[in-house]
């Protein structure tokens, strides 16, 4: 049993324990460690084994149905038959491998691409890695909203606190104090408040810790095989697609019922009536339906990801084509997060005013010299670093206190030791920082007003203040209320390129957009104006305003004209999003900090920021941001709605062939003449139709007028009265056609056989031409590019070159009972299926001038 009571050691032992201090380890050494004790990452799920995969073809009912009738097939000597049945059902096994098998492949590659990083001290530096890289021995650097990377034991901690529900089932979250030491070596895990755990959270506070066991050898490495189970949650779309499926086998099943019992009375041997059902069952039955939807998924997850959008559950990818209200973060979303100060308005010592604010800061300066950390504070120590190099030496100083930013409390501060004492130094937004200063009201007053004005030109502000102290304390010294006002940064944060035309593409795809801030009111106006998204003050409400609101029942219509939130706590973003969607609306919403998981959660789609956003928030949500883009989150809008469509296509594609067969056979019988298709027919027609093109459909590019439509209704099922008109109207006119050809050729005295190969030859070609009518629902086809994807018109043509060829082969001539026909017959049976694109067009041509 290895040491695992690292709990029970004090700090000193500790570091002798791992050989390492409180300046961490050294480059070469962790490399040294790394290679001894393995990268610090657990096993992963391994893709779906490609051969599980391919059994897994075989549960299909449709499969199993074929499987039975070849064996008939065989069993009545019927060979030739039973290895053409044997080849279709081998072909549809392989067509659904390579697609669930790629499907597989891209969902794992896209799982893999979200890493933890670490804040790690090597060479007495911070550095940001990958989690993966940590060693025995390492000093972390943890704060608020982190995902713990490694076991650790703490050195130091700043009010930090821990949500570790995921090892102990406690919900609470459990304070955490470096200084406590335990005697139990076998306490519980959830006492252990000296130690973080790897998997568990921040919720609040700051902290060091020294890595104390990795990967493997964390707690939850010991209990990782229960949990690195695949979740085999379906997309609720491929379930409710997959129970569709199953109620046509039935309706076709009953169908089938009625055809076999019409059949036999009319005396048609039993064996025919049993093929002629199998193949009418596999040609209408949509089996390929789910395969596709998943492609079509899969393939819109990658083009996101290609437009910085993660995509963590693809369910998202359907909820985001009904986004109709996005409330989204301004910094570093709307805005580019590049802070700098412009200006700062001492009003007191100059050079204590420059040490508050490196004192109250939390940058880091890392190996290259350049600061990291809270856009703010680099902004902030930039300044100071401008105006005096010396005093960044300060912000090396041991700190007595700390209390970290948290957006919620809107101020951070520290206190360090003197010769004299303490001194402490807070900054933050001015209205906070103010309230604990001795500082004469009209004094206050106009410094408020100073703060407006400014803000009324977009400035960020911050105010900083410091205090010559007794306590080592920032509460008490804060307590007191006796800090001097050192000054007012103004900071510039520059729009991202691209946000206004993303918002203006909002609007025309009827999308509101409303901005969610902790920023000062007039500092969010400023922006929203720029950006036409608000008009003036009546459309901002505060945080004061909105907990008012709040208390008084919260009635979401108060909310419904405001598009500024601003001062707003996280708190509040969840009661926002709430009303919102009470109105309503379906809410995506965004979101970097702890506390902005449950708004996060709450919401339809929830939107995390890859590069700003804590660990929990992208573990919360459901699509993440690589680059905290406002504009990526249309893309994603975009791409959303192009999946939705593209498998409304597919569905038309395969609803509407399957009913024409159907509509074929039962007119054959109700008219009382041989069957139009010969069972093998119907599977051939299946095998060259379908498959290829379906993938194709899911493919599609985007329709231009995508993001110029507004979003569809939430509920509105895909089966919309549009769908079912477009798939009965091509339906009934290729079942119609293909049986009034057919009874005529027959009523001409043209043989039976070569009545049945022009049906066939029709059926394709109309099969063929379907899928480009499917191709969309409001363009014409001549309007659209036949060239943007490529796949579609080359597999229909691929698909009529392999039927002209089974015509003129005698090998599949004499498999299929096929015949060639003459160029003449192939040209007028062209201008029939040509009809179907005719009456497809009419009716676009109907409906779009209604409207
Ligand atoms: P936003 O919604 O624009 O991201 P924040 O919640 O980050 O706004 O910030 C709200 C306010 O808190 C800011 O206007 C600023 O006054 C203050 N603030 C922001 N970051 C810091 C920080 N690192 N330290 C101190 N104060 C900060
Ligand atoms: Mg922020």
């Amino acid at each position: 049993m290895e040491f695992d009571a690292h709990h029970t050691l004090g700090i000193d032992t500790t570091f002798r324990h791992f050989d390492s201090s409180s300046s961490g380890l050294s480059t070469a050494e962790a490399e040294v460690r790394l290679l001894r004790d393995g990268p610090n990452a657990l096993p992963v799920a391994p893709p779906i084994p490609l051969l599980r995969i391919i059994f897994s073809q075989f549960k299909n009912p449709i499969i199993l149905i074929l499987l039975v009738a070849a064996l008939i097939s065989f069993g009545i000597g019927e060979n030739l038959d039973a290895g053409f049945i044997l080849a279709v059902l081998i072909i549809n096994a392989a067509i659904g491998t390579v697609l669930e098998h790629s499907a597989d492949r891209q969902a794992h590659a896209l799982r893999h691409s979200v890493r933890t990083l670490a804040k790690v001290l090597r060479d007495g530096k911070e550095e940001l890695i990958d989690a993966a890289g940590l060693a025995l021995g390492d000093i972390v650097v943890i704060e608020s909203g982190d995902k713990v990377p490694a076991d650790l034991r703490l050195l130091h901690t700043y009010h930090l606190s821990a949500d570790e529900s995921l090892l102990t089932g406690e919900s609470l979250e459990v304070g955490k104090d470096a200084m406590a030491i335990f005697d139990d070596p076998d306490l519980p895990l959830g006492d252990r408040s000296n130690m973080l755990f790897a998997g568990t959270y921040i919720t609040s506070g700051r902290a060091r810790g020294i890595v104390s066991a990795v990967g493997l050898h964390t707690q939850i490495g010991r209990i990782a095989e229960l949990l690195i189970g695949r979740s085999a949650v379906k997309v609720p779309l491929i379930a409710r697609l997959e129970t569709f499926s199953l109620k046509i086998a039935a309706a076709v099943g009953v169908i089938s019922l009625l055809i076999i019992a019409l059949s036999l009375f009319r005396g048609t041997p039993l064996l025919e009536v049993f093929f002629l059902t199998v193949a009418l069952f596999v040609s209408a039955v949509p089996e390929g339906l789910p395969v596709a939807i998943t492609v079509a998924l899969a393939s819109a997850a990658v083009a996101m990801s290609r437009r910085n959008v993660i995509v963590r559950k693809l369910p998202a990818i359907e909820a985001l084509g009904s986004c109709t209200l996005i409330a989204t973060d301004k910094t570093g979303t709307l805005t580019q997060n590049r802070l700098s100060v412009e200006s700062f308005e001492g009003a007191a010592d100059a050079v204590k005013a420059l040490e508050a604010i490196v004192i109250a800061n939390e940058a880091y300066r890392n190996r290259q010299g350049t600061f990291g950390g809270d856009q703010v504070d680099v902004a902030l120590a930039l300044y100071a670093q401008r105006q005096n190099e010396t005093v960044l030496e300060r912000m090396e100083y041991p700190k007595t206190d700390l209390i970290p930013y948290e957006p919620a409390q809107k101020y951070s501060g520290a206190v360090i030791e003197t010769e004299t004492g303490y001194f402490a130094a807070i900054k933050g937004s001015p209205e906070v920082i103010l309230a604990v200063c001795s500082i004469a009201p009209s004094e206050r007053d106009a410094l408020l007003a100073e703060v407006n004005s400014l803000a009324r030109e977009g400035y960020r502000l911050i105010g900083v203040a410091y205090a010559d102290t007794t306590t080592p304390h920032l509460q008490e010294a804060m307590a007191s209320k006796r800090f001097v006002w050192a000054g007012l940064a103004a900071i510039t944060d520059p729009l991202r390129d691209g946000v206004e035309t993303s918002l203006a593409h909002c609007h025309e795809a009827g999308i509101t957009v409303v901005m969610v801030t902790g920023d000062h009111p007039e500092t969010a106006l400023h922006i929203a104006k720029r950006l036409n998204m608000a008009a003036g003050m009546e459309q901002v409400m505060d945080g004061e305003a909105l907990s008012h609101w709040y208390e008084n029942g919260g009635d979401p219509h108060a909310l419904a004209d405001i598009r500024v939130f601003a001062r707003v706590s996280p708190e509040q973003k969840l009661q926002i999003v709430r009303a919102f969607q009470g109105l309503g609306h379906y809410v995506a919403v965004t979101g970097d900090g702890v506390n902005d998981a449950p708004a996060l959660k709450s919401a339809h789609i929830g939107i995390a920021m890859g590069k700003s956003g804590t660990d929990v928030a992208k573990e919360n949500a459901d699509l993440i941001l690589t680059d905290d883009a406002f504009t990526s989150i249309v893309g994603g809008v975009e791409e959303g709605r192009r999946a939705y469509d593209n498998i409304r296509k597919v569905i038309h594609l395969l609803i509407s062939t399957g009913l024409a067969e159907i509509i074929l056979v039962l007119l054959s019988l109700a008219f009382a003449t041989p069957v139009p298709l010969l069972p093998i027919h119907l599977l051939w027609l299946n095998l060259v139709t379908n498959g290829i093109q379906d993938v194709a459909l899911g493919l599609e590019p985007a329709e231009p007028h995508v993001l110029k439509r507004g979003p569809r209704p939430p509920k509105e099922p895909i089966f919309n009265a549009l769908m079912i008109q477009r798939i009965v109207l091509g339906a009934a006119y290729m079942g119609l056609i293909g049986f009034g050809v057919f009874y005529t050729l027959l009523a001409q005295g043209v043989p039976i056989e070569s009545a049945r190969n022009d049906t066939l030859l029709l059926m394709v070609l109309f099969e063929n031409l379907h899928a480009f009518n499917s191709r969309s629902e409001t363009r014409y086809l001549f309007k659209i590019s036949h060239f943007k994807n490529l796949l579609l018109p080359l597999s229909i043509i691929a698909a009529q070159a392999v039927h002209i060829a089974a015509m003129q082969l005698p090998w599949t001539q004499q498999l299929l009972s096929l015949e060639p026909v003459s160029l003449q017959v192939w040209r007028e049976l062209l201008l029939f299926a040509f009809g179907l694109v005719v009456v497809m067009e009419a009716e676009k041509f109907v409906r779009l001038r209604r409207k």
